[in-house]
């Protein structure tokens, strides 16, 4: 690590089912666990919470959200009963200046971030808050929100953003339409198009075009439909140093249209 602070992780959380299945992106994640510094408590910026102005999660108890349809029933009654931390969430209140961050005592955990968190830290005991996207806020909001968060660091909280940087489902391109097959690795030319772009902007530090990708042209537009699975690594990237670099892991494509490339910056 080149100091002490610690590292900030981007995610690319794909299927709900990795939070049960045991497959390569999961074991990507849960080396990684190992090989980063224990944090004290997390600040996850999950793709799968979107609200009308930035809120915080304010529980001592927060509840896993089951926020999809049509998977089996034991995904359904997976719990992450990892504790939230109101301390922390009073100390995002005060450290972001840019907007008024509301205090939520009703989300808990989205599967955005417990599909992921209990790969890492099955024991979950290290306290948890999410933070939402507005989504009525230009990607520019964001990654200025974001710096703010930066003091954390120095207080080893680590700083999650779960999504996918090439994520469009509408497009999703299954062998013989099959769930089963989601993650064989398959991109569409518009998605290995989409994923060349935004990777050699990531590799050459270009984040005000990566703040700006509405101009990148038609296949990121394809890659990027919405913006909630994208903002999250914008955050991410946001909160590098000068001196620190980003390094990419589980970095494939699956089901023709998302990306599962996940970012650590130390
Ligand atoms: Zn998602």
């Amino acid at each position: 690590m080149s100091n002490s602070k610690i590292p900030v992780l981007f995610i690319g959380h794909g299927s709900p089912m990795n939070a049960v299945e045991d497959n390569r992106f999961v074991r990507g994640w849960r080396e990684l666990a190992q090989k980063i510094p224990r944090p004290d408590a997390i600040l996850c910026v999950s793709a799968h919470w979107e609200t009308w102005g930035t809120l915080v999660t304010g529980g001592e108890d927060p509840r896993t959200i089951h926020d999809f349809g049509g998977f089996p029933q034991a995904m359904y009654e997976m719990e992450y009963p990892a504790p939230g931390s109101p301390a922390l969430a009073e100390k995002v209140r005060t450290l972001v200046q840019s907007t008024q961050v509301g205090l939520d005592t009703d989300w808990g955990f989205d599967h955005g971030s417990w599909s992921v968190l209990s790969r890492m830290y099955p024991d979950a005991k290290i306290p948890v808050i999410q933070l939402s996207l507005d989504y009525t806020q230009p990607a520019d909001f964001h990654y200025r929100l974001a710096r703010e968060l930066a003091p954390l660091r120095e207080e080893g909280i680590l700083i999650l953003g779960s999504g996918n940087i090439v994520h469009n489902l509408r497009r999703m391109a299954l062998k013989n339409n099959d769930y089963a097959t989601f993650n064989e690795p398959f991109a569409l030319d518009w998605a290995v198009e989409a994923d060349q772009i935004l990777k050699r902007l990531i590799r050459e530090r270009k984040y005000a075009d990566l703040v700006n990708y509405r101009n990148l042209g038609p296949a990121v537009q394809l890659a990027v439909p919405t913006p909630e699975h994208y903002l999250p690594m914008l955050y991410v990237l946001a909160l590098q140093e000068d001196n620190e670099e980003v390094e990419m892991f589980n970095d494939e494509p699956l089901a023709g249209s998302v990306t599962m490339t996940s970012l650590v910056i130390q």
